[in-house]
């Protein structure tokens, strides 16, 4: 490892108070720690300081400072812009070292991790060059007044990310947080923030001010229980659970602090009898197994027309069957999932299934060899599956397949949107008119027509319906979203 990526340096160093908690550009311990934890080995990686609250409070202190006296709240557009590109360079010249810590972490293979590393580079860069482009407006009112909408950061914004993918979800919060001049308090998943401290690290490197990049590790219920209550925080963004994104809402709701929630889904995708099944089985069969299955907008539920069920649900099984399971370095097409407690829940989902007889159309065997300590489930395929079925609406988050039939549009929406999620839909079909009512009439936030993902994603607003959550992320709506207006009416003779 360089050591542009040392903050791993205390985390792998035996130091009774690992140095993981960044105020005002300093980096600090807690007196108490939590344990790092590699899921391909279920190994020690070292440990992580956990914050409190008395750290979240220093660190929103450090936030606002910068912006009312520090350097960062003089910095013009230009150079944030700047500074963010520049930390998008940066991240691009440590790739490898990067990818190697985040594949560490979370378990994932190192191709996925590079590509990982690749979007969280495309996310500076995309919002630096953004910084400066995204102002206001002038609206013509009465002659005698000069009217001009303002766009104004909001202040301090807090991010709460979870562990699946650390880095991207790093890139994807706070970039356009700083690139509208905001000061951030970031509170990484426990289980994988190594990257993150990484990156904070570079920031700093590239000439972002202290006080503008604010880390605290720690446990969810604390620092980040802590974070989202804060009186002096001025947006709150968390993606994770349902259950956490409801106890950071109400947190929020006692300070009236805005919140925008990614909660995951129950993600459909569409397979109509025209389809190219080939390609349709290869994209479901990747959507539902990369990176375990642990990805918000996972295809977990796949629709298929009822003439076309048994050819498709031979190519799902030959797809799932090729897939090859393996620690990181394998470059394998999936690895482990993050940890013991998320191995034994979906295990558990899935043995209640089989318990209850719901039929399994095919199920990976896992290979041997692979390090006993490692958090491994082996990818499985349900169906048919009764689509009010509890496997059918409940998000997974492991590499667990949902096979449904319908018989025609009508039914496949009904399905579709028989869930309380709302994030993602795939079609595949080649009838253009069946392409734009099924997309019109499925409610979720993003559409992919005989697509499924966009790589990062990064220029395409991306957020949920329903219990999927609300506000947008990636793209212009980021802007948007890490920001507000203010409206000056300038009257004049
Ligand atoms: P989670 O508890 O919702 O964790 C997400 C983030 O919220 C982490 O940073 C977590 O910190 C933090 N957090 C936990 N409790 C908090 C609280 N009371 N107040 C504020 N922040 C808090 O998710 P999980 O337990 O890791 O995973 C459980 C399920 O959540 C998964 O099976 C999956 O269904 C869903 N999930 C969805 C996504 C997604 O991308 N939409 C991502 C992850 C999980 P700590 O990790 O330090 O506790
Ligand atoms: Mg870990």
């Amino acid at each position: 490892m360089t050591t542009t990526v040392q903050r791993a340096h205390t985390i792998g160093s035996e130091s009774a108070q690992p140095q993981t908690i960044l105020i005002a550009g300093q980096w600090s311990g807690a007196t108490a720690s939590i344990p790092v934890i590699a899921p391909a080995t279920g190994q020690s990686l070292g440990s992580i300081s956990r914050g409190r609250t008395q750290d979240v409070d220093a660190a929103v202190k450090a936030a606002r400072h910068a912006l009312n006296a520090g350097e960062w709240g003089t910095v013009t557009p230009e150079v944030r812009g700047r500074l963010l590109v520049s930390l998008s360079r940066k991240v691009l010249e440590q790739l490898e070292p990067l990818a190697q810590i985040e594949a560490a972490d979370t378990g994932k293979p190192l191709a996925l991790a590079r590509a990982d590393i690749r979007a969280l580079a495309r996310y500076f860069e995309y919002y630096g060059g953004a910084a400066d482009k995204f102002h206001g407006d002038v609206i013509p009112f009465d002659s005698r007044y000069n009217v001009s909408v303002q766009r104004v950061p909001l202040g301090v914004t807090a991010h709460i990310i979870p562990w699946n993918y650390p880095a991207q979800m790093l890139g994807r919060s706070i970039s356009p947080a700083l690139a509208m001049g905001n000061a951030v308090v970031l509170k990484p998943a426990e289980d994988a923030c190594m990257s993150c401290l990484a990156v904070a690290d570079l920031a700093a490197q590239v000439g972002f001010p202290p006080g503008a990049i604010n880390v605290v590790t720690g446990l969810g219920e604390e620092a980040g229980a802590a974070l989202s209550a804060h009186p002096d925080v001025n947006l709150v963004t968390f993606t994770g659970s349902c259950e956490v994104g409801a106890l950071v809402q109400i947190a929020a709701a006692k300070h009236h602090v805005p919140v925008t929630l990614e909660l995951g889904g129950k993600s459909p995708q569409i397979v109509f009898e025209d389809a190219d099944l080939q390609a349709a089985a290869a994209s479901v069969i990747k959507s539902i197994t990369q990176n375990a299955g642990q990805t918000c907008s996972a295809g977990s539920r796949v629709l298929i027309q009822r003439s076309v069920v048994e050819p498709f649900m031979a190519h799902l099984t030959r797809g799932l069957q090729a897939l090859r399971i393996g620690v990181p370095e394998d470059d394998a097409d999936l690895g482990p999932v993050i940890n013991a407690r998320q191995q034994s829940r979906i295990t558990r989902m899935i043995e209640e299934c089989r318990a209850e007889g719901v039929p399994i159309l095919t199920e990976l065997e896992l290979p041997v060899g692979l390090p006993p300590g490692g958090f491994y489930v082996s990818p499985i395929i349900f169906g048919p599956v009764d689509p009010h079925h509890r496997i059918a609406q409940e998000e997974v988050f492991g590499p667990v397949l949902c096979a449904l039939i319908f018989e025609d549009e009508d039914e496949a929406i009904e399905i579709a949107n028989g869930t309380d999620y709302g994030l993602v839909a795939g079609i595949w079909t080649k009838d253009g008119d069946r392409m734009a009512r099924m997309a019109k009439k499925v409610h979720v936030g993003q559409v992919f027509i005989n697509c499924y993902g966009a790589g990062g994603g990064v220029e395409l607003p991306f957020g949920g319906m329903k219990h999927s959550g609300h506000g947008r992320e990636k793209g212009l709506a980021g802007l948007e979203e890490m920001s507000t207006t203010k409206t000056v009416v300038h009257f004049h003779q």
